[in-house]
């Protein structure tokens, strides 16, 4: 009798693994801790960012619930996928209001500077007004965009963070 030849089997990717309590995975919003279940909970925490994340097994997903905006992720077997609808809720009202606090005050400068222009300016230097009204948007950019990391909680915005706090405690 000839042997049978064995049927290759499917090799699972080692790396490759579904996601469930019982393991840990890395954390997908500061990019630097772990993930893990929470004793007697069907929810995820970091050790490091301090995140908790609400699981949904079916569909493979996590979802931060100590965030004003729950962004989710996707867990692809082998790394995290950002569930865009909700990483991208940034409304028009707020995207509104964001140019409405970085054009205006500068805006403002700019308007003061061009209806009282100074005595004596001398010809092809670059008016005061001017200048101070780049700086003004400059600066009110920096506080806007900080602003919106800080509440979109943004990974590069929690990696600072940590790092700057990991500086400041640990060095
Ligand atoms: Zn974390």
């Amino acid at each position: 009798m000839l042997p049978v030849p064995s049927r290759p089997t499917p090799l699972l990717d080692d790396q490759f693994r579904p996601l469930n309590l019982a393991d840990h995975y890395a954390c997908p919003l500061c990019l630097q801790g772990q993930v893990q279940s929470l004793f007697l909970t069907e929810a995820l925490a970091c050790q490091r960012c301090r995140h908790i994340f609400t699981v949904d097994l079916p569909n493979q997903q996590i979802r931060v619930t100590d965030s004003p905006d729950s962004m989710g992720w996707a867990w692809t077997g082998k790394t995290w996928k950002i569930i865009r609808p909700a990483a991208q809720r940034l409304t028009q009202t707020i995207g509104w209001v964001a140019g409405l606090l970085i054009g205006l005050p500068a805006t403002l400068v700019w308007l003061g500077g061009y209806l009282f222009p100074p005595l004596s300016s001398s010809p092809g230097e670059l008016p005061f007004a001017v200048l101070w009204a780049g700086l003004t948007l400059v600066a009110h950019s920096v506080v806007v965009l900080w602003l919106l990391a800080s509440y979109y909680q943004l990974p590069v915005y929690l990696g600072a963070m940590i790092r700057a706090w990991k500086y400041q405690y640990l060095s």
